[in-house]
């Protein structure tokens, strides 16, 4: 079969879940059967997001083969499974590095080189790339920003000239919203006719409009819409605010977005979907009673998007686990020795969070040592991983002072040190320790477990690591390495036997957690929180 390209734009505001909606989507198509794929345009210049703060940008996520990309591919994987590379994250960026590359080597032959056609060419190549490796019944692309921003527009020119040479293998999804005028006690549609002559004005005319409301839409309003935009009443789809997201592929479902997407498409059917697995995860999800309670310490807790992947990870495995997950946030730098107590007093797991830098890194030790000392369920993520170790040098090895050399290359006992790979390193931009890496666990361990695997591979992030220098006296005060990289030997993972759950990874095992496949660090963690709650609450 022909690969289908459905291209998803947004309209009027930011923020509306084209993410959401074009994972939702995928797994609508990828239940019937059919291969898909997700990716994601982006119009800002970074040639990827790693360089970005979480103010600016949320969550940096990070694929496989090492790429770090925009948050929305952590959606894509959660809902579909589907392990995305750095094909399905393009940027302007990366854009015009290539065309840049390509004139500096005398590609273009002593012409011009444009916005048109060289841009928009580059952007169609990118967009045609996984589509062209002919695994795909449907590629799925998301352009990111809003129609009528100044820097998506080479994008939306490159839709209008695919959906012009692909015809009816092309399909343009449009994202709305209508507001809700508290006021007059009215939905407004024309927000949206706005938006959709927009996007008429620069050729492309939508084949589904989805309305994002926080109210139920009359049919009248929609066949309303339909009339003004010259798409077809039943193209009119309206994406209700729901309790949770991963709700949506059902509602559209409802509204036969699928049907609509093969039957505009043109493809040969493959009968109902089956999405059996998903509705249980849901019903899990709707019938919790009992609650776990999971303290995030983190210098980022007051932005949403920051821990993503982490929040979503520990949604999925207290489901699993038949339990509502109640996250609290705990601002590491708010976080002292008077204060510890009465802040996590009461939670039944604390994860501390990755990140960079000095800032709120002494809110972790203080919360890392009251954990360790009241054997609260304790899980370490990256950054969290080295300050547990941090913590216990000061505190159980006696090691006043102790250190990542990351946040003070002067200390005596650098207990984290700089990567030796790292060290000839000047560019920041994508030169981490990136990507998935194998990490082999010691029997026995909460990770060899949990997994119940001998090798595991997972996802990383990071330019320091444990310093091999110290590892026996860690392992003889009670902080043993129970995971390391085969290859190398590099530390991957930390646990304290003596406490019941008291673990650091070195790697991020929440870029690895789907609806359909909880990770199984997650899933043991939250196990040892709830025996905790039910423990103390009894
Ligand atoms: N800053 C630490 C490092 O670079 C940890 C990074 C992280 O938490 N992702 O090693």
């Amino acid at each position: 079969m022909e690969t289908k390209y459905i291209f998803v734009t947004g309209g009027v505001v930011s923020s509306l879940g084209k993410g959401i909606i074009s994972s939702s989507l995928a797994r609508l198509l990828l239940s019937r059967g059919y291969s898909v794929t997700i990716q994601k345009f982006d119009p800002y210049i970074n040639i990827d997001p790693g360089t970005l703060n979480p103010y600016e940008h949320g969550e940096c996520y990070v694929t496989v083969d090492g790429h770090e990309a925009d948050l929305d591919l952590g959606h894509y994987e959660r809902f579909t499974d589907i392990q995305t590379t750095r094909a399905n994250n393009v940027t302007t960026g990366r854009i015009y590095q290539s065309v840049i590359d390509k004139e500096r080597r005398g590609d273009y032959l002593g012409k011009t080189v444009q916005i048109i056609p060289h841009i928009t060419d580059e952007i169609k190549r990118n967009v045609k790339l996984l589509g062209n490796t002919g695994k795909y019944d449907f590629v799925i692309t998301e352009i990111g920003g809003t129609v009528g921003d100044i820097e998506s527009t080479p994008f939306l020119e490159a839709v209008r000239q695919l959906k012009w040479e692909l015809g009816r293998n092309a399909l343009s999804l449009h994202l709305t919203y209508v507001p809700y005028l508290k006021a007059a006690k009215e939905l407004k549609t024309k927000p949206t006719q706005h938006s959709v002559k927009q996007l008429q004005a620069i050729g492309i005319q939508p084949d589904i409009l989805i309305l994002r409301t926080e109210k139920d839409m009359p049919v009248s309003m929609r066949r309303k819409v339909a009339q003004f935009c010259n798409v077809a009443p039943e193209a009119v789809i309206q994406s209700l605010d729901a309790s949770t997201i991963y709700k949506v592929p059902q509602m559209m479902h409802e509204q036969h977005l699928d049907d609509l997407v093969i039957r505009l498409t043109g493809t040969a059917g493959k009968g109902e979907p089956n999405h059996a697995a998903w509705n249980q995860f849901l019903h899990k999800l709707d019938s919790a009673q009992k609650i776990v309670r999971i303290g995030l310490v983190g210098k980022y807790v007051e932005l949403q998007d920051a821990y993503k992947s982490i929040n979503e990870s520990l949604m999925q495995a207290a489901t699993y686990c038949d339990h509502k997950l109640d996250l609290v946030y705990i601002h590491s730098e708010k976080l002292d020795q008077k204060n510890v107590e009465e802040k996590l007093l009461g939670l039944d797991g604390v994860i501390i969070a990755p990140g960079f830098g000095q800032r709120g890194i002494e809110g972790k030790f203080v919360a890392l040592k009251w954990c360790r000392e009241h054997d609260l369920p304790t899980f370490g993520i990256c950054l969290g991983m080295q300050c547990m170790v941090i913590e216990y040098a000061r505190n159980v090895l006696g090691l006043a002072d102790a250190n990542s050399t990351e946040m003070d290359p002067n200390t005596p006992y650098n207990v984290i040190d700089l990567m030796e790979e790292q060290k000839s390193v000047s560019n920041l931009g994508g030169t981490m320790r990136l990507g998935a890496y194998e990490c082999r666990l010691k029997k026995g361990s909460i990770p060899a477990e949990a997994y119940g695997e001998e090798i595991v591979k997972e996802r990383h992030r990071h330019r320091f690591e444990f310093n091999e220098e110290y590892r026996k006296r860690f392992e003889e005060a009670g902080l043993e390495c129970v995971g390391e990289n085969p290859d190398t030997g590099l530390v991957e993972i930390v646990q304290a036997p003596a406490l019941t759950w008291f673990v650091g990874t070195q790697y991020h095992p929440e870029y690895q957690s789907t609806v359909l496949h909880p990770n199984p660090l997650f899933v043991s963690f939250v196990k040892a929180a709830i025996a905790e709650g039910e423990k103390n609450r009894h």
